[in-house]
């Protein structure tokens, strides 16, 4: 390669090819964070960090980054606010196994595990995780990668998935590997930051919820559209929110 080529290709590189979410295109700089660039696809609405910070970088910042903190009243909080959800979305039976992805201190799990339901967890930070077996001991944890489960970790009947999806360098991969878990039928129950919610200001770096490395991936439900059907999903509902989250109920085909 000469050194014009090899330019030329750095060049290309610099830019997006294609959206990851719908195929599409045609993308817009939405501004830069912390000195990644952001993208906007005009196909789906997808915002997203490129290029993609190198595992290196991700794993450096999570280092210094807690967000595990155990305040005992503000987590029973969200023990009683998950048991909310689960009641409210999942309509669980005592007995149906449930799985939280991305579980951090286990306050999922204990919600689920209060229903009477199997109740499962796994999450990348081990940190957390040590928290959640010592603070919830009733659930079944796991710490590692999704695609690291034990064998006998299938045919859940409801997932949850909070504030997870926009941290993912690939959730094409998570989600097929997370799929593989769950039995037909299956509800999810998924939260993010909605890039597509009105409050979400012009200037999208100035979005609290822009803070890359942690979350690389915005989505809008146009790009939910796109992405849960890709995996074999069906959307049942997109729940409303007054805050710029996006939440989602799906059914597993
Ligand atoms: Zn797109």
């Amino acid at each position: 390669m000469t050194q014009t080529e090899t330019a030329k290709t750095a060049e290309a590189a610099s830019e997006p090819s294609r959206c990851i979410i719908c195929g599409g295109g045609t993308f817009r700089p939405a501004g830069v964070s912390s000195g990644y660039r952001i993208f906007r696809c005009m196909g789906c609405g997808f915002h997203f960090v490129h290029p993609l910070p190198s595992l290196e970088e991700i794993a450096a910042i999570y280092e210094k980054y807690s967000s595990n903190v155990l305040y005992s009243a503000k987590a029973e909080r969200k023990v009683l606010r998950a048991m909310k959800q689960i009641k409210r979305y999942l309509k669980p039976k005592p007995g149906d196994r449930f799985i939280d992805f991305g579980c951090n201190i286990g306050t999922g799990v204990e919600a689920a595990h209060r229903l009477g339901l199997e109740a499962y967890g796994v999450d990348i930070d081990e940190e957390s995780v040590g928290i959640a077996r010592n603070e919830y001991p009733a659930g079944h944890y796991h710490a590692g990668a999704v695609e690291s489960l034990p064998e006998d970790w299938k045919d859940f009947d409801f997932a949850f998935m909070i504030e997870v999806i926009e941290h993912l360098p690939d959730p094409h991969a998570y989600f097929e590997a997370m799929r593989a878990r769950l039995k037909p039928g299956a509800l999810l129950y998924l939260t993010t930051p909605d890039a597509g919610h009105w409050r979400v200001p012009k200037d999208f770096p100035a979005w609290q919820e822009v803070f890359p490395p942690q979350h690389i991936h915005y989505f809008t439900r146009t790009a939910m559209q796109h992405f849960l059907p890709a995996h074999g999903f069906e959307i049942v509902r997109f729940v409303w929110s007054p805050k710029t989250r996006l939440k989602v109920l799906a059914r597993k085909l």
